[in-house]
């Protein structure tokens, strides 16, 4: 048998039909930046996601920056970043001028911890980038209290948490804005790249929209230096058809959650995800550990099954960091992690059969 990490291919199989009809309507219509099929999207994804406003823009990466650059966010200023996170999070921070200040993750769910956050406040800190990581809310409440009593502005990365939530509220309604990515391998993936700030405020939204679109309100007029970082017509149009099967697909992907938490129960050399009380978790990723990592996924690749490492390297080791003078042994735990995590095959094309043959595998590999 072969386990594919993600299959787009019979995703895409699966809504076919729809699919080519969006894309012509496009093509007939010459709508490619931003435009209709866009504003269409933008409306009904801000409905989804409990905004009253949504930018599309190119990439999430693009919906961290602007929101950043709207926010006025810049040189001089500091922003606390969860370590454990994808790389797009700090950079997004750089890009805007501002210095990204890392903080670890607490250890039972992934997410930044928030016992760190307040020794990590200086004069010069201005927001807090809480990472909803793997589809799991990071505990929004309490950063919420903590950037409310400082101050700060509260910026989710929802990334990976589309239709996340914590106690029945939505990830991407507890800060100033919501930045997602609908990256291909996405919980909701563009055919291409992707990305959006939801937020409630009209002014942000207002800014947000012209730095999307070269700093203009109207045709050949400027008001601000912005970027080109209009979504393109395709790809709202593909996003809208496939936001309708999102709420079906999340269902399908905790199911899938629950049957490898069935079939892995008796397999204690590996730590299994779990969901903060409270939380929705919609697992973009399903993450395990084990020591013996590097082993398995060599194992696994034998059997077929393939696996991912979300992600090998903190952020603060990486190369284009260095300046930082950070060092092995800051961030204890995301370190140790990032040694020992291992996602498994996770979309909600995986079947239950699938599901079971990896995790006998997983158990096989320890017997
Ligand atoms: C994917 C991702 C991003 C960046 O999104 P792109 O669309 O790839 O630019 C940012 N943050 C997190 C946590 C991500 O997973």
């Amino acid at each position: 048998m072969k386990v594919n990490f993600l299959d787009l291919k019979s995703q895409y199989h699966s809504i076919k039909d729809e699919i080519d009809g969006a894309i012509q309507e496009v093509l007939e219509r010459s709508a490619f930046a931003a435009g209709p099929f866009v504003k269409a999207f933008e409306e009904h994804f801000a409905e989804k996601q409990g905004r009253k406003f949504c930018v599309g823009v190119s990439s999430g990466t693009a919906a961290l920056h602007i929101a950043m650059m709207a926010l006025d966010i810049k040189a001089g200023d500091e922003v606390i970043v969860p370590v454990n996170t994808f790389f797009a999070t700090p950079e997004a921070v750089s890009l805007s001028g501002a210095k990204p200040v890392f903080i670890d993750c607490e250890p039972e769910y992934y997410n930044v911890d928030i016992n760190l956050i307040e020794p990590a406040i200086t004069p010069k800190t201005r927001a807090i980038v809480a990472v909803n990581l793997y589809g799991q809310p990071a505990q929004l409440e309490k950063i919420r209290e903590i950037a409310e009593k400082h101050r700060l502005l509260l910026i989710e990365d929802c990334a990976q948490s589309h239709l996340a939530t914590l106690n029945g509220r939505l990830t991407g309604t507890f800060g100033v804005c919501g930045c997602f990515s609908f990256y291909p391998g996405k919980n909701l993936g563009a055919y291409g790249e992707g990305g959006a700030v939801t937020m409630d405020d009209e002014n942000l939204y207002k800014k947000v929209m012209m730095l999307r679109d070269h700093g203009s309100p109207q045709k050949y007029i400027h008001e601000l230096i912005g970027h080109n970082y209009r979504m393109e017509g395709i790809q709202g149009a593909i996003l809208d058809v496939k936001l309708k099967h999102l709420p079906a697909w999340t269902e399908t992907r905790r199911k899938n959650a629950d049957l490898y938490r069935k079939y892995l129960a008796d397999c204690p050399q590996i730590v299994l995800p779990e969901e903060m009380p409270g939380a929705r978790h919609v697992y973009h990723l399903f993450i395990i550990r084990t020591p013996k990592r590097e082993e398995m996924i060599k194992y696994l690749q034998e059997q077929g099954i393939y696996t991912g490492i979300h992600y090998p390297i903190p952020c603060h080791l990486q190369k284009a960091y260095e300046s930082f003078g950070h060092k092995r042994g800051d961030f204890a735990i995301s370190e140790k992690y990032a040694d020992e995590i291992l996602s498994l095959p996770m979309s909600e094309q995986l079947k239950e059969d699938e599901i079971i043959y990896t995790s006998e595998k997983i158990k096989a590999f320890f017997a």
